[in-house]
């Protein structure tokens, strides 16, 4: 790379090597004003208004999201359900949306109920198979194709070059939860898709104390403007400190997420072989169905999330999670800190979860005590 294109982990590491131009200070000012003078003129000049809609203490954050993506802007939301959510509330009325079965299940169930109300219609599909995507398709109707790749919590795989070339032939726009994948590990938006959501609660963030979301646009189109009016009519900012907290983070988000999936293929491969273990759901395992697919569209690992489907049905993963030391019983994913837990137990009456899974967020813990940990809790 020539020196004034840096690698993706030297631009994160330095948040963009931006530093203040009044103090010379490496790390921006945290910004909390919540409204801005006008100019004698009654204009605005300088940009910012008024706190719901601006805050300098985006610039940075959305700026380095925008790069790591190849996008060519982006959007702080308050959680990952506040970004996800303003892409299907930027569609017009009853427009048609093909999304996942196997998907992050709060936000399936908020377009059901979506569905319910009349504000859109929905299909959901097996999203590994883009012969399932074309059949889902109406022509002139469907707007939207939703994917999530790795998807929760199979991480099943879905192709994204080939959902986006559907897309563009139905007239749809293809928007990726890319969570799971990190920009480290794939880009979306080269991909094809044109939008890239992220929670960035999970690996963005990465220590588990900040709810926040992103949108990233492959272009500043009309699309993108009512995004951006989505965000500010419906008042889902991120406060300034969650936004400072977010951008420190990131600065770390390649060897964490390095880290994570050299631990999680460790993991995967010698659990695969377990006596207590049924089977072993990992991208990165050559018999996992999306294997093929993730070995192409991800580059440097499959991620750091598996899950394990314990041999012995619901009462035998239940307890073999009670055992555990290192590993926290907990939900979410992405953070330092290695979770588990019982899937089916978080997603309740009418999940397409095994009642067996487990669900493993690795951290970036030594990863000898992570796999001696949990071989002593599934063997009893
Ligand atoms: C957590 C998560 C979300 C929702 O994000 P929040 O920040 O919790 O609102 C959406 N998609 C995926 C894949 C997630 O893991």
């Amino acid at each position: 790379m020539p020196r004034n294109m840096p690698h993706p982990a030297t631009l994160a590491a330095q948040a963009l090597g931006w530093t203040d131009a009044t103090t010379g200070a490496v790390v921006m000012p945290l910004h909390t004003a919540t409204t801005f003078e006008r100019d004698a003129d009654n204009q605005y000049r300088r940009g910012r208004v008024y706190g719901r809609a601006d805050n300098p203490s985006y610039d940075q954050p959305e700026a380095l999201i925008t790069a790591l993506e190849g996008g060519a802007a982006s959007l702080l939301f308050s959680s990952g359900m506040a970004a996800a959510t303003a892409v299907f509330l930027s569609l017009p009325l009853g427009a048609h949306v093909i999304a996942p079965r196997i998907m992050y299940w709060a936000l399936r169930r908020w377009i059901m109920m979506q569905a319910e109300r009349g504000v859109l219609t929905a299909d959901f599909v097996d999203a590994t198979s883009l012969d399932a995507i074309r059949a889902a398709v109406q022509p002139g109707r469907t707007q939207l194709i939703w994917l999530e790749t790795p998807a929760n919590p199979t991480w099943s795989i879905s192709d994204i070059a080939g959902a986006a070339q559907l897309a563009r032939q139905a007239g749809a726009i293809l928007a990726v939860d890319s969570t799971t994948a990190t920009p480290v590990l794939t880009q979306p938006l080269a991909l094809g898709a044109d939008i890239v959501m992220h929670s960035a609660t999970k690996y963005l963030n990465g220590h588990s104390d900040v709810i926040a979301g992103s949108l990233t646009g492959a272009r500043r189109d009309a699309l993108w403007e009512r995004l951006v009016a989505t965000r500010g009519g419906n008042g889902a900012t991120l406060g300034s400190l969650e936004a400072y907290l977010l951008l420190r983070g990131m600065r770390t988000l390649y060897p964490r997420v390095e880290r994570a999936c050299r631990s999680a293929q460790r993991i995967a491969e010698a659990l695969a072989g377990h006596a207590h273990v049924e089977a072993v759901l990992y991208p990165g395992l050559p018999d996992h169905p999306g294997h093929a697919i993730a070995a192409q569209q991800m580059t440097g690992g499959f991620g750091g999330m598996l899950s394990v489907r314990v041999k012995g049905g619901e009462a035998a993963a239940i307890a073999a999670a009670a055992r555990v030391e290192l590993w926290k019983r907990a939900t979410s994913l992405g953070g330092v800190e290695s979770l588990m837990e019982h899937r089916a137990s978080v997603e309740g009456p009418g999940t397409p979860v095994p009642a067996d899974l487990l669900r493993l967020s690795v951290g970036i813990e030594d990863p000898d005590d992570l796999i001696a940990d949990i071989e002593a809790a599934l063997t009893r």
